[in-house]
């Protein structure tokens, strides 16, 4: 209480000689499910709805949003040691100098010497420049020049739209994901790139397509092509892929139709949202000792089961209870020692 009493007085201070001006209302947020949490086991009720990772951005650049009011709460909030984690780490606009470090795990980490997903390439193109989160570990920037090329043999596709990596030093993001913290996972949509440099203004306006049915039990057949399933078997293809998260209807599609040796098939697990994307994680890199990975699938299990879709064709889609209580945020006393070193480190 005293906290919030200094918090207040000081932004008011702060906030007396500034012009005021107009602010800028905060745009609508689509209500889509959302990133996977920790453990990738079915949760009984969806975490609440955060911003589509492949929604038109809604996200103005933060100092264009901000009145003055806001610029001095941020920075009373900055003097109290009161920022969220996601403040800090959204706040920052390059990598740390140094080798590359992986520290924690996809939803509670940071990453040291990430290295940037060039904006065009051959066969990729980064959408939703205005967000920064083109930055990761090595490995996954090559793992999508590798796919991308790869995707483009299969599909016969120019080449893929690449959404979110993380941010330069990782950590939690001001919208859309709950991972993506660590350098490690990337989100692709399932739509071709088109034959031509799309604008900055068209990579943060244009959609992805969403494949599934409105009964979120099957797939849309209008929007649904076998080249869908042969780019994301070739996602799989890559020993350094730890997993691939998909909407339940489409993996039962391709439950359904794939043919041959059909093992990659258990790489690909069904989550909340995820139908108009595939999100990519690899595992821990070699010799990231600070790195926290998870039980990887099982290698012989397809998971094309009935019993592997109950949840996700029965509770997983049950409207979701209001909870009553916004989520506590995370705070950087929340994340490993190492990630406040990272946050504090010069730039590269
Ligand atoms: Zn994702």
């Amino acid at each position: 209480m005293h906290r919030i009493a200094i918090l207040l007085s000081l932004a008011l201070v702060l906030a007396a000689p500034a012009t005021p001006r107009a602010q800028t209302a905060a745009p609508q947020q689509p209500t889509v499910l959302p990133e996977p949490p920790a453990e990738e086991e079915p949760a009984a009720q969806p975490p609440a709805p955060t911003e589509s990772p492949t929604a038109p951005a809604s996200e103005a650049p933060a100092e264009e949003k901000k009145g003055p009011i806001k610029r001095a709460i941020d920075a009373a909030k900055d003097v109290l040691g009161l920022k969220t984690a996601k403040e800090l780490f959204s706040a920052v606009k390059r990598p740390t100098a140094g080798p590359v470090q992986v520290i924690g795990y996809y939803p509670r980490g940071c990453i040291q010497g990430a290295v940037e997903l060039p904006i065009t390439g051959p066969t990729w193109q980064h959408m939703r420049l205005s967000r920064n989160r083109n930055w990761g570990h090595p490995d996954l920037v090559n793992y999508i020049k590798k796919f991308s090329a790869r995707a483009k043999q299969v599909t016969g596709w120019p080449g893929i739209l690449v959404g979110d990596l993380g941010q330069p030093r990782g950590g939690p993001t001001p919208s859309s994901h709950t991972s993506h913290q660590t350098g490690l996972d990337v989100d692709i949509w399932f739509v071709p790139m088109p034959n031509r440099i799309l604008t900055p203004q068209e990579r943060e306006e244009t959609s992805a397509n969403n494949l599934v049915a409105e009964s979120w039990k099957e797939i849309n057949p209008k929007e649904y092509t076998p080249q869908h399933m042969a780019f994301v078997k070739a996602a799989t293809e890559f020993p350094e892929v730890d997993r691939i998260l998909i909407n339940a209807a489409i993996k039962k599609k391709m439950c359904e139709t794939a043919t041959g040796d059909r093992r990659w098939l258990g790489k690909i697990r069904p989550w909340y949202g995820h139908h108009d994307h595939i999100h990519v994680r690899l595992k821990c890199p070699a010799g990231q000792t600070q790195c926290k990975g998870m039980a990887s699938p099982p290698p012989d299990a397809e998971g094309c089961t009935d019993a592997d879709f109950k949840f996700w064709f029965t509770k997983a889609l049950e409207p979701k209870k209001p909870s009553t209580k916004p989520p506590k945020p995370l705070m950087l006393k929340d994340y490993p020692p190492a990630c406040k070193a990272v946050l504090a480190a010069a730039p590269k």
